[in-house]
């Protein structure tokens, strides 16, 4: 039987992350996934993905988000051409906000000086795009980017494409390794990364209960105001009103300003791809763009699905869910499963692709504390 030390199930930004990394350390290493870069299935497909340094999510986050900057511009020098585009981030809702509040505070954390606008009124005056209340809290951070999701995705696979198996795979633990069972035939790998997205409980059943997979509409708008939405002069924007939170970024491509809404939609299985997104399924969007960002509302002019793999709430330690699940199988530490999504993964591929590697390469690394699974009490 053919073998292998590392074989890597699932191959979007995070196992292709994974499988460059190890191979850029002579690892013997594999990558098994069925589908072509491009194709508009799983959670990496698509133009863009928003890059924040500060992460509303947790102030956790900013030293990843540092390590997956430093790897992406490494990767562009490698490749030659832009993959995250600087871009400013605006962030804002009602006062008090929460998200606002804590995108702060994890940029005072890592001592960032904020001077931008503060308020509603000030990011009005300073961005021509917008008409957001007077009294809002805004914060503006100018250390984010418009990382470009497929470009990165196919830098990330130049050179490795030879360790690409273009099939699914299935893994059965033997004493003597992890069998790896395709409809070609069989691997025996020594360790496997299981990186499946949204198909990820169907490799790792005990994961069912703690994943939930949500259908996301995203939307193209023809601005209203073109010259308001062009990049360089129009931020990314998250905002956060009481009907929801929706981001957008400015028109980088020439073809309109992509907007959606971060909140979860229906939950989907990983195959549910129909139909197509419909103006109901993008009403909050357009209606919040409408009202808060005029200049970028207008007709919609493209759609796509993407699907998000939300992680729930931990029961043994206090998280609020959304935290990744990047750990080993307690029952078989010999496979290392990867689901980092939760909406907000991309921007760390690289340094994932990286920690995958040291994990699969060592058995001693240990996994951050707050991406393991004994936070579940099914896991503990
Ligand atoms: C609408 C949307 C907007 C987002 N916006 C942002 C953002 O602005 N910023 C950000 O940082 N993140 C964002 N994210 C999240 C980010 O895109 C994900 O965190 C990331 O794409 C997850 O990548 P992945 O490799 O884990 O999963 P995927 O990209 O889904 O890859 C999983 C792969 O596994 C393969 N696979 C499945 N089963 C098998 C099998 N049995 N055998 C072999 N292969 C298999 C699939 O074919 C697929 O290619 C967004 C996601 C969505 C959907």
């Amino acid at each position: 039987m053919k073998t292998c030390d590392i074989a890597i199930i699932g191959l979007g930004l995070m196992g292709s992350a994974a499988l460059r990394e190890l191979a850029r350390r002579g690892a013997d290493v594999l990558g098994f996934d069925p589908l072509a870069i491009g194709e508009a299935r799983g959670s990496s497909h698509g133009s863009c993905r928003i890059f924040r340094r500060f992460n509303f999510e947790s102030e956790a986050y900013t030293a990843l988000s540092d390590r997956a900057f430093a790897l992406w511009r490494a990767l562009e020098a490698e490749s030659h051409q832009t993959i995250l585009m600087p871009s400013a981030i605006l962030e804002a809702g009602p006062a008090g906000c929460p998200s606002v509040r804590k995108s702060r505070a994890a940029a005072v954390a890592a001592g960032g000086p904020i001077t931008g606008p503060r308020t509603g009124r000030e990011a009005n005056a300073a961005y021509g795009a917008f008409n957001l209340p007077d009294d809002w809290d805004v914060v503006v951070h100018e250390a984010g980017g418009i990382l470009l999701a497929e470009r990165a995705m196919r830098a990330l696979r130049a050179g490795v494409e030879h360790r690409v198996a273009r099939e699914a795979a299935q893994i059965a633990p033997m004493p003597e390794g992890i069998r790896i069972l395709t409809a070609s035939g069989e691997v025996m790998a020594r360790r496997v990364i299981v990186s499946a997205g949204p198909w990820i409980a169907g490799l790792v059943p005990g994961l069912t209960r703690h994943v939930k997979v949500t259908r996301q509409a995203v939307g193209w708008f023809a601005p209203a105001r073109p010259e308001t939405t062009r990049y360089g002069e129009c931020p990314i924007f998250i905002l956060k009103a009481a009907r929801g939170m929706i981001y957008g970024f400015p028109d980088f491509e020439g073809r309109g300003v992509k907007a959606a809404q971060h909140d979860h939609g229906p939950a989907v299985g990983p195959d549910e791809w129909d139909p197509p997104v419909s103006d109901a399924e993008l009403a909050t969007t357009s209606a919040m763009l409408a009202e808060l960002v005029p200049g970028a509302a207008g007709a919609i002019t493209d759609r796509e699905v993407c699907l998000y793999t939300n992680t729930a709430q931990a029961d043994v330690v206090a998280d609020d869910g959304g935290e990744f699940v990047i750990d080993r199988l307690p029952a078989d530490p010999r496979i290392i499963v990867a689901s980092p999504c939760s909406g907000h993964g991309a921007k760390f591929a690289t340094a994932i692709g990286a920690m995958l590697a040291d994990m699969a390469l060592d058995p001693k690394v240990k996994a951050v504390a707050a991406f393991r699974l004994d936070r579940f009490s099914s896991f503990a």
